[in-house]
């Protein structure tokens, strides 16, 4: 298994999970660009956003708001972004939903 995110789901690479589902799993960013800084990913291997179902995409949206209460974020506000392609700067292809907080963006 080469995919980075399929191996941190899969519990070979090591990350600091936040919150988890069924179907979804949130784990910090390891080069965070904001106090908060989480990544939700579909356990499932999808390589881009786009081409999530609508099913996989409202669990992520599901599991953000809830990442987002548990970080003491929901009030403030925060951002939740997907880079899809190269020209995005995606890095790791396996679908994931960034979500920043924790200061003005
Ligand atoms: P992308 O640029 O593909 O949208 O975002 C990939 C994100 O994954 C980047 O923000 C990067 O810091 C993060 N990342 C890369 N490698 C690792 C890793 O091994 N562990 C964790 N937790 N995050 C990673």
């Amino acid at each position: 298994m080469s995919c980075l995110f399929c191996r941190i789901a899969g519990g070979e690479v090591p990350a600091t999970i936040v919150h988890e589902t069924e179907t979804t799993l949130a784990f910090r960013d390891i080069q965070p660009k904001a106090p908060v800084h989480v990544l939700l990913i579909p356990r499932e291997h999808v390589p881009d956003a786009v081409d999530l179902g609508g099913d996989r995409l409202g669990d992520l949206f599901a599991a953000a708001k809830e990442v987002a209460e548990a970080e003491g974020v929901a009030e403030s506000g925060y951002r939740l972004l997907f880079n899809t392609g190269p020209d995005s700067g995606q890095e790791v292809f396996h679908a994931h939903l960034h979500l920043l907080g924790g200061r003005r963006l």
